[in-house]
């Protein structure tokens, strides 16, 4: 990417984040600066316990900083109310967990059209079921699907809301290598063709071999920063 070209989306600035008091007390997030680029595949790579989830539930709105700002498009997203941030999440951000997250007594097509903008609510959910290669499993319910489809299930949702931004924390984490390897195809397809901003967390190195860029976590702190000027593809990542 040409770095004259870069829209930064997001711009995280000196942010921190101190769970607990006083013995308890753990600095999760401790000087924080990172601009995020529209259309870019950023990975965040660190150790269990080096601060990235922490990040990434900040740079989602599913947790305030504690000091510093976070700004999305120029706009100051760090002091928004709930309400505000609720919205910002909806219009804006997907999420995707090593967990899945799944409702169980929903089917694959109704767990998709949950959070789908409700005016093209069919069409975008039929998009993105096929997006992820799930039409055929749409009145599944998600107990009758593998890890891998289950985890499918999760992008779809995350993408039919609309959101420009996928943030995925150790999206393979619960899942088979091979399998885990079609859902980092999905995801970087997700970025190369559909142009959305894929962040994904992960602690395992050779996964970063795909990102455009890879952000490394320590205690809390970006230790580096790293431009991939040819990334690999994820069909030939092995972990
Ligand atoms: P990572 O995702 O890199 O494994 P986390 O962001 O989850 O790291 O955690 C960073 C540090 O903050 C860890 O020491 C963790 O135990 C602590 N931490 C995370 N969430 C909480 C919480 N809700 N309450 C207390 N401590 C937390
Ligand atoms: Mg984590």
């Amino acid at each position: 990417m040409d770095e004259n070209k870069r829209n930064c989306i997001i711009k995280v600035t000196d942010l921190y984040k101190t769970y607990g008091k006083g013995e308890n007390e753990v600095k999760a997030v401790r000087g924080v600066d990172l601009d995020i680029y529209e259309g870019e595949l950023l990975i965040i790579l660190g150790s269990s316990g080096s601060g990235k989830s922490t990040l990434l539930n900040m740079v989602g709105g599913m947790d305030l900083p504690g000091s510093g700002s976070i700004s999305f498009k120029g706009r100051d997203i760090s002091h928004y109310k709930d309400r505000e941030l609720t919205d910002y999440r909806k219009k804006n951000i997907g999420f995707v967990f090593q967990s899945f997250n799944l409702i169980g007594e929903l089917t694959v097509y109704e767990n998709v059209a949950l959070v789908a903008n409700t005016k093209k609510n069919a069409h975008i959910t039929d998009e993105m079921l096929a997006v992820t290669g799930l039409t055929e499993k749409k009145n599944k319910y998600p107990s009758q699907l593998s890890g891998g489809q289950q985890q499918r299930v999760a992008i779809a949702r995350a993408l039919a809301g609309d959101a420009d931004i996928l943030l995925c924390d150790e999206p393979t984490g619960a899942l088979d290598y091979e399998t885990g390897k079609q859902i980092l195809i999905q995801l970087e397809k997700l970025a190369r063709q559909y142009h959305k901003t894929v962040v994904i967390v992960t602690h395992t190195k050779e996964i970063a071999r795909m990102g455009d860029r890879v952000v490394t976590m320590k205690d809390g702190r970006i230790t580096d920063i790293y431009e991939n000027t040819d990334p690999m593809p994820a069909e030939r990542i092995n972990w």
